[in-house]
This record gives C-alpha cells, structure tokens and sequence, in this order.
C-alpha cells in the first residue's frame, strides 16, 4: 500500500515520543496538545533520525484526506474538510488548506471525493469469535419456512466431515407461519449420522438432533439445571430445543476449537470488521483462548480491529489475581471488563419480567444461573469491583434489569463513589422507575437497535403495549442523563453498523408494518447514533480520550462512507456502503480494492 507505516525499528521511537506526548495532554486535557505537540514532534523526529524539511519545522503527515465532508463527533469542532495523520495518530483536522500545510513530498493523499468520513465505528457489544464462526456456518436466519430450515441442514450434513458438528445457523422460528419451535423430528431422518446442534439467533435456544441429545446423555430423566429448560413433549420426551443453560449439556461434548481453528476465524471475523467500518469491538464473553488469539495477532502487528475483551464473570478471580483493573492493556487490545448474565432474552421467554409473559402462562422468564442464589452474583461483583474491573452485565427482562441495579447500588455503597461505568447489556425492558437509578448510578446502557426494530415484530404480543412502550427506549435514557454505547451483539445481530444506525434512526421494524416507527417518540437523531457508536462505546471502555472522535491527538480510526447519511432519507442509510476504513492511519478496507 501507498500508505508509509512505521517500520519496526522506528516505532520503538516512537512509542519513546508518543509516550511523552501522552504525558504532555493528560496534563491538560485537549488544547495544551496543540501548543505542547510541536516538541513531542520535534523530539519524535529526533528519535527516528531525520532532518526536519527546511521549509517546515515539524515532520510532514503520513496521510492526509482531504475534500471530504467530516463529521467529527467533537462538539468543539464539528465539522472539517481534512485531516492528516502521522504514524497512527490524527495530528490536523481543519479546511482543506489548512490541512495541506501538513503535506511533505511522501504523504499519501486520498481525495474523498466530497464523501462522509466519520470516526470509525466501535462496536460495544460482539461475540466476535462465534460472530466469525457464523460466517462459515449454516444460515438459518433467512430460512422462512420449517421445511427450508431442514433442507439447509439436511444439505450442510451431507458435506460435514464425520464426527464434525453443525452448529450455530441463528435460526428464527417466528418468521415461520405458524411459529412453532422446530423440534428434533425435523432434521433427525436427515442427519442421522451428524450430531447437530444449532442456535436460536437470539442465543438463548438451540435445536439438537436426538444424535447430539444422546452424545450429550439428555433423556426424559435429566432435569432441567437452574437458569435452563429442557423444553418437552406432551409424554414428557425432550423435543431437543434447550433454553438457557440446558444448553450447557451440548456444549460440554461438542469438542473445542482448536487453537488454528480459532486462529483463521479470528483473521476471517477481523477482515469482516473492516469491511463494514468497525474499527474497534468489545468482546463480551471472550475465553482465554480468545484472547491468547488476539495476542498472537497482536504480536504479528495483524489485529485490525482493536479488541476490548471481556471474560466472563466466573473468572473474576483469575483477573483480580493479576491485579490488572479494567481496561488494562495498549491501544489494539485490552482486557480488564466482566461479563455477567442476569437473565436470558425476550423470544425465547426466558427476560425476567415482575409480570408474566401476555401469551406463556404463567411464566415471567428466568434469573441465570449466575443469579442462583443473588449473593453469588453480588459476591463477584465484590470482588470484581475491589479489584477495579469493570462490569457488563446482560439484563433484558424488567425484574433482570431492577435487580442489577439493586446490585450496582449495593456496590457502590459498599465501595464508595468511583469512575467505575458499570454498564447493562442490552438493558430491554425498563420499569419506569428505573430510567432514574440508572442515570443517577452512572450505569452505561449498551444497546443494540438493531434488537428494537427485530424484537418489535413480537414484542406486544409477548409483553403488551405498556412494557413495550419501554422496550429499548434511547430516547428517554437520553432523556434521563443515561449515557448509550451502541453495539449489535454479532453474532445474534448482523454486524452492520449503516443497518444499526438505520434502526435507532427509524425504529421500522424488519416486518415492515411500522414504517413510521415502532414507538417513534424513541427514535433518534442520526448524530446522536453516530455519537452513540463511536464517543459513546468509546466512554464504555474508558477509551473517550484515544478514540471515538476525529480529533488531534486521538488514533486515526476513520471510514469513508458512500452517501452522506445526514442528509439522505433515513430509510437510505441500511444501503451505504463502506469505502474506506482506516486504523491506526493504516488502510485495513478499500472498497475499490475489495471490488477487483
Ligand atoms: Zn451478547
């Protein structure tokens, strides 16, 4: 590529200089940067051994993008027409000519053509190992009927290596008519040699073949675990949909990936990123297997995405020992967040809710099993807390979300008011009352619109009009103070930001009959979702002075859109493409190169 990157030897350097650059603008915020950079430059230019060009006093940019229609995401200067990099860091935004004084004989220009650039997007909320997985396995998401969703299966046994499993698919039942649980019988006569076990696309439910149930020894016997169910026929037979953490029985005897496998998904899921324009993600319940992987790029200089990982919560011991505190690591990968479960999730029945589901008996969902008994969850958090890690915890039901927060404040009072962004995923369902505890605890809410505009085919029927009228309810966090980050939860959810933006802008959901907007009075701005997705996530990972804005100072994580959503009609925004992502400076998706 055209684009100079640092070569090895130099960036030790650099790291030197940009080291006491850091120093230089966490004394004073953002503008002493400017008057303080020139010297962290001059003595960055010292260390690689240059002469300064006599006709400037300070090195040339690496990159500059010029002519573009930037949206920057820092209120102290919203909108530019350039901006240039030097080595990963943005050290210019401005006009087109202000900008040009950067440029020295090796700089790469890119002609944006008029094109958005906006910062690049991070993703709070990915299973990004299992999200890369999706991309190999079996779709089901788009199989509309019953008989569809057997022959896809039927066709994947047919090339699926013995012993190999089919898994995942991110099957849903309720694009079906009518929407019933698919059950064993209907894939059994065509694998009856592959054991299968494959997902609900919320994650909360899975289908196995009577193969899988009886690798996993499931009989009418076994009883349902704490937190799960064996759902059952009328003779009492497991249908082999599992919910929650019946699933755990599966998962026990399908065998792990192994460390190459692991390893390809990884470069398969980083290249994906890219081309859809997320520079960072959180990954929410990453193993340690996970992020020896991400180390191992890491290493090469090959992740393209920067990582935030998050174990999950039944580690916190092993994080406390290491004594790390939450966002512990450098600008490509960090760790130092938990992941908790409160509850599972709305279509699979399993949200915990104070009233029961309008349609289910009396079922009102399920606390998980880290919830079984509460002091587990709250002795954890404890720990999590004295330690300095940060918690995420997923809670999507009404009662789930409550009891997190009883939690949080438990928390809080026993250790004392501290910058500790607690945050719920997903954070559904909202009782009224609690929009004000969530602002006034600080917690983040980490969204995924793209949830609203699915759930919101069926979530009437399942909760009623009131519940639903607080069903991913941005605007009255906004409302409230409550800070958003905004995510997908790939796998569960396309990773698609243009398709996530489009949800929180125009709450149509994917059914098409509330073109208008479901509940519209939540609908947002786009600037609001484009902050939500950048500064917003940003400041969920305690990242909002390094990145999230296209500002001096900051890591050059950009991309280069095909339309400008802001003026574009908001039912557009799902067809703009990426043209460019860049991290670090570095030109990790060119659209124009992905075409040939
Ligand atoms: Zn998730």
């Amino acid at each position: 590529m055209a684009i100079r990157s640092l070569k090895l030897r130099n960036y030790r350097a650099f790291t030197a200089c940009h080291f006491q650059g850091k120093i230089l603008v966490n004394l004073g915020n953002r503008r002493p940067l400017w008057v303080l950079l020139p010297l962290c430059l001059l003595v960055f230019v010292g260390c690689l051994g240059l002469e300064p060009s006599p006709a400037q006093s300070r090195p040339a940019a690496d990159l500059i993008i010029t002519n573009a229609k930037i949206w920057t995401v820092d209120k102290s200067l919203p909108t530019a027409h350039a901006v240039a990099v030097l080595a990963d860091r943005i050290v210019a935004v401005g006009s087109n000519g202000g900008v040009d004084s950067w440029r020295g004989p090796h700089t790469h220009v890119i002609d944006a053509g008029g094109k958005l650039l906006l910062p690049g997007f991070n993703d709070a909320h990915v299973h990004f190992v299992s999200g890369g997985m999706q991309l190999d396995n079996v779709q089901l998401n788009d199989a509309m009927t019953p008989q569809e969703f057997a022959r896809r299966i039927g066709v994947r046994a047919k090339v699926t290596p013995k012993g190999e499993w089919i898994v995942g698919g991110n099957w849903d039942e309720t694009k079906w008519n009518p929407p019933n649980m698919p059950t064993k019988e209907l894939i059994d006569a065509l694998t009856p040699d592959t054991p299968v076990f494959v997902s609900r696309y919320d994650g909360h439910m899975g289908l196995a073949n009577s193969l899988a149930l009886r690798l996993a020894g499931i009989t009418a016997e076994t009883p349902d675990p704490p937190g799960g169910t064996i759902v059952r026929d009328a003779q009492g037979d497991a249908t082999g949909a599992l919910k929650d953490a019946a699933t755990t029985y599966i998962d026990r005897v399908i065998p792990p990936l192994t460390h190459e496998q692991r390893l390809k998904i990884v470069k398969r899921a980083l290249a994906y990123a890219a081309s859809v324009g997320v520079t960072s993600a959180q990954h929410l319940v990453a193993s340690y297997e996970d992020i020896a992987v991400y180390s191992e790029l890491l290493e090469g200089s090959e992740l393209t995405t920067r990582i935030y990982a998050a174990p999950s919560i039944t580690h916190v011991d092993d994080l406390a020992k290491l004594g790390i505190g939450h966002a512990f690591g450098g600008p490509y990968l960090r760790v130092g967040a938990l992941k908790a479960f409160a509850d599972g999730s709305l279509g699979s029945g399993t949200a915990f809710f104070y009233e029961p589901f309008l349609n289910q008996g009396n079922n009102r969902g399920l606390l998980s099993d880290e919830m079984h008994p509460i002091s587990l969850m709250r002795d954890r958090y404890m720990k999590a807390d004295a330690a300095g890690l940060q918690i995420c915890t997923h809670a999507i039901g009404d009662e789930g979300i409550s009891t997190i927060l009883d939690l949080y404040a438990e928390v809080v009072q026993a250790h004392g008011e501290t910058d500790r962004r607690l945050r719920i995923e997903h954070a559904q369902h909202m009782a009224a009352k609690d929009f004000e505890r969530f602002a006034q605890l600080h917690v983040i809410a980490s969204v995924q619109p793209y949830h609203a505009i699915d759930d919101g085919r069926f979530a009437e029927s399942h909760i009623g009009h009131d519940r639903a009228s607080r069903t991913y309810a941005f605007r009255t966090f906004l409302d409230h103070g409550v800070r958003l980050a905004f995510g997908t939860d790939w796998e569960v959810a396309p990773l698609a930001p243009m398709l996530t933006i489009y949800a929180a802008v125009t709450r149509a959901t994917l059914d098409g009959k509330n073109p208008g907007g479901w509940f519209p009075q939540q609908k947002l701005a786009v600037a609001e979702a484009v902050e939500a997705y950048t500064m917003g996530s940003a400041y969920a990972e305690f990242q909002e002075n390094e990145k999230g804005s296209i500002t001096a100072g900051k890591l050059a994580d950009m991309v280069l859109l095909s339309e400008d959503i802001f003026s574009i009609p908001p039912e557009k925004i799902r067809e703009v493409r990426v043209l460019k992502t860049l991290v670090g400076g570095k030109l990790v998706f060119d659209a124009a190169e992905a075409r040939h």
